[in-house]
């Protein structure tokens, strides 16, 4: 391949850019998993990501993809036979219910369009025609990484709750975890699924599992066969900073100097604002394209990514050929029933104004060049936005937080 010069933008929804000093911090030299300094490493790491997931409860860590995690939420607390209530809002939403059927469960779909988050009151209604209870798990993914839809995680709880129903709560952070506001304790959420590759800055390699006492429990009983994926094995092992088999030293000494600079010195809320700051800019450059963003319900609109809907008959695909063989940029694309409809930007992570404009000059330029109608101006609305006060910002942004 010819040299490109200068750097890559890789704004694409995960993997997201890794800064410098993570990377140099996986680059040390690898430890005695079983010594005194790897031990106290770990146990800072393991006190750090409960803060992320805004919870008491242990977090559990494997190294594997997100992926991983999804199967470890469903072996540890179902058996063969348990019916799922799963709700499809795109992509991400559908893998995870093929592979709860895969595993023998019985999974049950809440139908969506792949526009809207999960709804609150279908899934109320779903349970409540549930009288004897035989859904065990309702699994909900916090931000289809697909379509840049949020679900209102919080009202989804309430939704269980009103229809007084035992299922286990489920939710998929990947996407969102130290990008969007996320509160495992406060929202009830049973297990929470993230991975390391989006909003916490590490490359791919290590995923997450926060388990509430109420999954524990279930664990005991559940008859799903689990062997590398076992919550007993690891928390155990997890009390005294060790784990039952070699973890990823070097991606965890990675993952130390990320929740530093995301909970130290940044602090979350500010993470959370600079994200809804950059996807409300990159709306406007939307807006001002005169092209529409996927998601149609603006309380869900997503802080870390945002789809875009191509005019009808022009390919996303050609498109991010040319922003990506001119500028060196790399969109997200568009995903099985989305596949040639909407590109993705990535605006979460490590991310900054000029990165968010550089991203949205490539797209502005590779419109021109692939020929997509549309109208001038979008970096211009985004630079408008972004050079306003922050006062400013927060009066003129109506949008509500999805919650
Ligand atoms: C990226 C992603 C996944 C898949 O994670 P892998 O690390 O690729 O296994 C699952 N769910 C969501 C919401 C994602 O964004």
């Amino acid at each position: 391949m010819k040299h490109q010069s200068g750097r890559h933008f890789l704004q694409i929804p995960g993997p997201t850019n890794v800064p410098e000093r993570v990377l140099r911090a996986i680059d040390g030299a690898t430890v005695d998993h079983r010594g005194p300094e790897f031990q106290e490493m770990s146990r800072e790491v393991l006190a750090g990501l409960k803060h992320v997931f805004k919870t008491k409860a242990p977090v559990v860590i494997f190294p594997a993809s997100g992926t991983g995690a999804w199967e470890a939420a469903l072996v540890n607390t179902l058996s063969p036979g348990d019916r799922v209530l799963m709700v499809e809002t795109g992509h991400f939403a559908t893998l995870w219910l093929n592979m709860a059927a895969k595993l023998g469960l019985r999974p049950e779909c809440i139908k969506g369009d792949w526009r809207h988050g999960a709804d609150p009151a279908a899934i109320e209604a779903h349970l409540a025609a549930d009288r004897s209870h035989l859904i065990k798990a309702v699994c909900v993914v916090h931000n289809e990484t697909s379509t840049g839809v949020t679900s209102r995680i919080g009202e989804v709880r309430k939704s269980i709750d009103r229809a007084r129903h035992p299922a286990l709560f489920m939710v998929d952070t990947i996407s969102s975890l130290a990008s969007i506001d996320y509160r495992h304790d406060e929202w009830g959420v049973d297990v929470t699924v993230a991975g390391s590759q989006k909003g916490l800055m590490l490359p791919p390699g290590l995923s997450f599992n926060a388990v509430s006492d109420k999954a524990l429990a279930a664990s005991k009983s559940a008859r799903l066969p689990r062997s590398y994926w076992s919550w007993e094995e690891m928390i155990a092992a997890n009390q005294d900073g060790w784990f039952p088999y070699t973890p990823a030293t070097n991606l965890l000494y990675g993952l130390r100097v990320a929740l530093k600079m995301l909970l130290e010195e940044e602090g979350l809320d500010n993470v959370f604002k600079r994200h809804d700051r950059h996807a409300e800019a990159a709306r406007r450059a939307v807006g001002a394209w005169g092209l529409e963003v996927l998601c149609a319900n603006p309380a869900e609109y997503s802080s870390s990514l945002t789809a875009v809907l191509m005019p009808e008959g022009h390919s996303e695909i050609a498109f991010r050929k040319v922003v990506l063989d001119r500028f060196n940029l790399s969109l997200g694309s568009g995903l099985t029933r989305l596949r040639d409809k909407v590109f993705r930007i990535g605006h979460l992570g490590d991310f900054n104004d000029l990165m968010l404009l550089g991203t949205l000059a490539g797209i502005e330029m590779g419109l021109e060049l692939a020929g997509v109608p549309h109208k001038k101006g979008g970096v211009q609305a985004a630079m408008d936005y972004l050079a306003r006060g922050e006062a400013a910002q927060a009066a003129g942004k109506a949008k509500a937080r999805a919650a």
